[in-house]
């Protein structure tokens, strides 16, 4: 396994990385998590990626989550006569969920019935992710009267989308539920919730979940204009946070992404919630072996703003050097973590310190691994809880975290910073912090001589059940 970096690596998985030999060097190169487009898999192929992928992940030695990427209501455009549609710039056109297909060169079919009735004339509708632009001339339930700003070729299936306008669409579709229903069969790690508009959309999901007795943590997409004004209750409600400038750059200018991507990374540090950055990130790596210079200060960016997490799309799913994608996020990212300000972010984030004991010990032993100049901390955890707020003080040092949980263990391959290790749990103290010690030296973290910080939740005499994380040990290791 090549050096990992502290940010971790998503990778979509998808036609050009499914089978255990590809998948297993894409988790050598430093792939942590994987994310499954729900968009574009059957639910054959995502049973067949999840196994691949749990193969490659035994082979390969290291522990890698599953995120099940949910498609939402997106909105498509139906079945157009072959060849699509030319849309013209100034010509009229009809969409409409009632047209039939076929229907003509002005008639552009929905799936969804009824959405036009959330139009107005002035609306924007934009296709195709907004190559193509109508302006709503008059809507009504049956269908919207438009005038075509941009035109362009229109194929079937494209996306459809409406900035800024509530359409009324549920927060989950039955492909949702459906979709959902398998991954948690096949022991998805993380879903991904697509098109979020509040925080109630995201406790439908919950609500969704507790009905299936899971407890499986939720990334919240931001990717509409609704999201960006809520993120500060999203990001509450949800577990972490994904800032999917795919569909916000549709919804939103271009040009306001990059800033709304740092507010959505700053938000989601004071909350505590980990923060994917994705799309685009090395796009031109789909067709060639070396990316662009701005793509690299893109990633480089993600790093140095702080996210947890960097993704890859179509560069792993359907790029003819998916590897090499991989690796070379790897290298950007171990650069640009040369240069992180670990000092400062500690100081900074200790003012978002709550009332939560863990938050509290998590600080105060990262606060001693700076001070001792410790080459290691380790944080045995039940949930991931505790490394979780280790990972949000942005120690310096590698975060090694045994748990006796294989789910625990891949949901904290998408933590900063954290290495997940999966073994069982040592119960007296003296035997905790003897196999702390142990499971550093045996991940090559730390040697004779060096310091290592450790966590530990002690039970009082008499003490029933797993007690939180109360206490921090520093420990010098010997020869
Ligand atoms: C995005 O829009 O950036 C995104 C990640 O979502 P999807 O790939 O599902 O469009």
């Amino acid at each position: 396994m090549k050096t990992p970096g502290r940010t971790k690596i998503v990778a979509t998985l998808g036609p050009s990385v499914r089978d255990v030999d590809t998948l297993e060097e894409m988790v050598r190169s430093g792939m942590d998590v994987a994310r499954i487009n729900a968009s574009h898999a059957t639910h054959e192929v995502i049973s067949e990626e999840i196994e691949a992928l749990r193969e490659a992940s035994r082979r390969a030695r290291r522990v890698v989550g599953v995120i099940l990427d949910l498609m939402g209501p997106k909105l498509r455009v139906g079945e157009l006569p072959s060849g699509g549609l030319q849309l013209a710039t100034g010509q009229e056109v009809v969409i409409s969920a009632t047209l039939q297909s076929g229907c003509g060169a002005s008639c552009i079919p929905v799936e969804e019935e009824g959405f036009t009735s959330g139009l107005a004339a002035g609306d924007v509708v934009l296709l195709d992710d907004g190559a193509l632009r109508l302006r709503v001339l008059e809507s009504t339930r049956m269908g919207a009267r438009c005038r075509v700003e941009v035109g362009g070729k229109l194929l079937s299936r494209k996306g459809l989308s409406a900035p800024g306008v509530d359409l009324g669409l549920p927060a989950l579709t039955d492909k949702d539920l459906s979709d959902l229903e398998l991954g948690l069969s096949l022991g998805i790690d993380w879903v991904a919730m697509s098109f979020v508009g509040s925080a109630a959309d995201v406790r439908v999901l919950r609500e969704e979940l507790r009905r299936r007795d899971s407890a499986t943590p939720i990334i919240a997409k931001i990717e509409r204009r609704a999201a960006v004004e809520r993120a500060e209750e999203i990001i509450a409600e949800a577990d972490a946070v994904m800032v999917a400038r795919g569909d916000l750059g549709v919804e939103m200018p271009l040009e306001e992404v990059p800033l709304l991507q740092k507010r959505i990374v700053e938000t989601a540090a004071r909350c505590g919630k980990p923060v994917i950055i994705a799309t685009q990130m090395l796009q031109s790596m789909i067709e060639h072996p070396c990316p662009t210079r701005a793509e690299v200060s893109d990633v480089a960016n993600a790093v140095l703003e702080g996210a947890d997490a960097v993704m890859l799309s179509g560069e792993t799913a359907v790029g003819g050097f998916p590897l090499e994608a991989v690796g070379t996020m790897r290298r950007i990212i171990l650069n640009a973590e040369t240069a992180l300000p670990y000092e400062r972010w500690l100081e900074e984030r200790r003012r978002w310190i709550g009332r939560n004991r863990v938050e509290a010990v998590a600080y105060a032993a990262c606060e001693l691994a700076l001070r001792l100049e410790a080459r290691a901390m380790v944080t045995p955890t039940e949930s991931g809880f505790t490394a979780l707020q280790v990972s949000r003080f942005r120690p310096s040092q590698p975060i090694l975290a045994p748990t006796p949980h294989e789910t625990t263990a891949r949901r904290m391959a998408l933590y900063w910073g954290v290495m997940p290790r999966l073994e069982k749990m040592a119960g007296g103290v003296r035997s905790m912090f003897l196999s702390a010690e142990q499971a550093a030296r045996a991940e090559g973290l730390a040697g004779a001589g060096d310091k290592v910080v450790i966590t530990a939740g002690l039970k009082r005499p008499g003490e029933e059940g797993m007690p939180t994380t109360n206490t921090i040990h520093c420990l010098k290791l010997e020869g």
